[in-house]
């Protein structure tokens, strides 16, 4: 057993997340603290559907830091435990997709929480939902924590 991490995809910084993180474009947060931000898929495959993104970069799974995914993952239960209050919802989906053979769209890594089953969710970031209606989605969901 060693303890070497092969920190092996480079990171893009010109991606979609990234741009988020710098406040360059816009996103519907509903959580955000030194390490993590939580925001509104805008393409939701299910109502409800949150990303919790890490503020350090990172492309994969297998790219951050274990400790640094173990943050994202207890702060991943935190927003889950609200997103499935806020929509009453009685089950629900954490996805995580790496690289693009494994579907991942956007190289930065995040945690998709849906309420209700991936296996019967919507198309994967395909049909953009209305921002009015999102902001209402996320405030209910800000007032669930
Ligand atoms: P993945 O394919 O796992 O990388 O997921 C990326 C997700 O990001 C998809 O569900 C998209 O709908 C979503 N997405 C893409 N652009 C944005 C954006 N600007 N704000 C919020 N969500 C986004």
């Amino acid at each position: 057993m060693t303890d070497a991490i092969t920190f092996a995809t480079p990171y893009d910084d010109s991606n979609i997340f990234a741009k988020i993180l710098r406040g360059e474009i816009p996103s519907i947060s509903v959580f955000e603290n030194d390490d993590c931000l939580a925001f509104m898929d805008i393409m939701p495959q299910r109502e409800g559907h949150t990303l919790v993104i890490p503020k350090r970069p990172a492309v994969t799974f297998l790219d951050i830091e274990p400790d640094s995914l173990a943050n994202l993952i207890k702060h991943t239960q935190i927003v889950a435990r609200a997103v499935q209050k806020a929509m009453n919802a009685d089950g629900f989906s954490i996805v995580q997709l790496n690289g693009s053979k494994g579907g991942q769209t956007v190289p930065h890594i995040h945690f998709h929480i849906l309420p209700g089953s991936i296996l019967n969710a919507g198309a994967h970031g395909a049909i953009p939902s209305d921002p009015e209606h999102l902001a209402k989605v996320a405030e209910k969901i800000r007032n669930a924590f």
